[in-house]
């Protein structure tokens, strides 16, 4: 389609407005697009109404998410006028047309390429880019201390109520050396904490055969244990997220026993009931998950390990709730967030016999939520008197927001250090742990650390 003539005034860099949802894995894909941008000289406005362009980068995993990308188009129109949409919802071309006919373009996830064209169509890059303004670990819509690190693209598995794999195609794992090297790059720029992500961190590397790739003259293999390792030689906290419960996966935990990786395994298990993983479809479901548990507690009792629950999948009777309730008491999970099963478009669970009603779905997420408030206030509680390492998110001048390895930034707690506002953001340092509750702690700095 042909673009409206740009509102820039000649001889001012072009600039272009983001506004990015959903999950982690998009916030990288908008970072790509930030710093191929920057590279090319636009800047990017802080608000609509500086903006040449707004590029919405969408969500499509749940419909509430579809809706929410949907509003954020339609602010994006009505403060803007001149949006360029990408991301998973793209897909659905003609639902945001329906709603929003004047968007100027429309574009699926990772096509970066594609985007940026556009984006040139609506206002082209100025002649002489500064490629120069462009720092080599590229740009972050993060804070400066954590970065994440995408380290595949796509899925293999089939878990019927997720559309991803027909979103974003087969398992695409990147070359080890890749990834260490922008690790490397993100790490000399500052960055305390690298977040490894991906649809299925444990599956890093199948694709690809475990291929080896030379990284400062070492052959390193792309293997998930062995790219953890080599991450956690880095120096900086390394955190991992989306990670089954496979076997192979107990190769990382005495890593994080020693120190190397943090002891954090964000672990989506669904579910609990056999009789639901089956129908979920879902990698690694095995009935000895509660054993494979307590034995990488027993090589690394401070493992963290934190997870989310659908409640209301189609066909979960009252039985196969009560055994996931009685299964997190037991596996006592660090960190556990919840969702109320919604029909996605295009999921195979849709055509599920036996669709919970909606109260049954609320109950049972409130339910669900008690019972591990309960056991993250009795996890909570033991910290105590404790002294762990924490990293400052935030200060102001009541004091500063930490986390400790327990807990990874947006999705997880916080350690409030009440009156400590000379700290900056990316300070490590020890503190010893006064309060809990059953989400944060409070503690008071013991001594500086690294
Ligand atoms: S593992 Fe399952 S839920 Fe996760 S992206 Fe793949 S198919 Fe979707």
């Amino acid at each position: 389609m042909s673009a409206p003539v740009s509102r820039r005034t000649s001889g001012s860099p072009a600039k272009v407005g983001f506004v990015s949802l959903g999950c982690p894995k998009a916030l990288v894909d908008s970072e790509r697009i930030i710093t191929r941008l920057r590279a090319e000289g636009y800047e990017i406005a802080p608000d609509y109404d500086g903006a040449d362009v707004v590029v919405v980068n969408t969500c499509g995993f749940l419909n509430s998410a579809k809706q929410e990308s949907l509003d954020a188009i339609g602010e994006a129109m009505a403060e803007n006028g001149r949006v360029i949409v990408t991301g998973c919802m793209g897909v659905e071309e003609k639902r945001i047309r329906a709603e929003y006919p004047q968007v100027l373009a429309v574009t699926g996830p990772h096509q970066y390429e594609q985007v940026v064209s556009e984006i040139h169509n609506v206002v082209p890059p100025a002649h002489d880019p500064y490629l120069d303004l462009i720092p080599p670990e590229g740009l972050r819509l993060t804070p400066r201390h954590y970065a994440y690190l995408k380290i595949s693209e796509g899925c293999n598995n089939k878990c019927s109520f997720c559309i991803i794999p027909s979103l974003r195609g087969r398992l695409q794992s990147r070359q080890a050396a890749d990834v260490m090297r922008e690790a490397e790059r993100l790490v000399e720029a500052g960055v305390q904490e690298l977040l490894v992500i991906s649809q299925d961190t444990s599956a890093y590397g199948l694709d690809l055969k475990y291929a080896q790739s030379d990284w400062n003259g070492e052959n390193l293999k792309a293997r998930f244990a062995d790219l953890a390792r080599a991450l956690g030689s880095l120096g900086v906290w390394v955190r991992l997220h989306y990670v089954y419960p496979y076997p192979h996966v107990g190769d990382v935990v005495p890593l994080m026993a020693e120190g190397k990786l943090l002891p954090y395994l964000d672990m989506p298990f669904q579910h609990a009931s056999p009789r639901i993983l089956k129908a979920m479809r879902r990698p690694a479901a095995q009935e000895k998950t509660l054993e494979t548990i307590a034995h990488w507690r027993e090589i690394c009792p401070d493992l963290a390990i934190r997870s989310s629950f659908i409640v209301g999948f189609p066909g979960e009777g009252e039985e196969d709730f009560q055994f996931l309730l009685d299964w997190l008491e037991e596996a006592k999970l660090t960190r556990v967030g919840c969702f109320k099963y919604e029909d996605v478009d295009g999921a195979a669970a849709n055509a599920l016999p036996g669709h919970v009603p909606q109260d049954v779905k609320d109950e049972r997420f409130h339910r669900l939520m008690e019972t591990q408030k309960a056991v993250s206030a009795e996890i909570f509680g033991t910290r105590i008197g404790k002294t762990i390492d924490v990293i400052v998110d935030e200060v102001d001048g009541e004091g500063a927001i930490a986390r400790s390895a327990w807990d990874a930034p947006e999705i997880d707690g916080c350690v409030f250090l009440n009156g400590q506002s000379q700290l900056a953001p990316g300070d490590r340092l020890v503190v010893r742990i006064e309060h809990a509750d059953e989400y944060d702690l409070w503690g008071v700095p013991t001594e500086a650390s690294h």
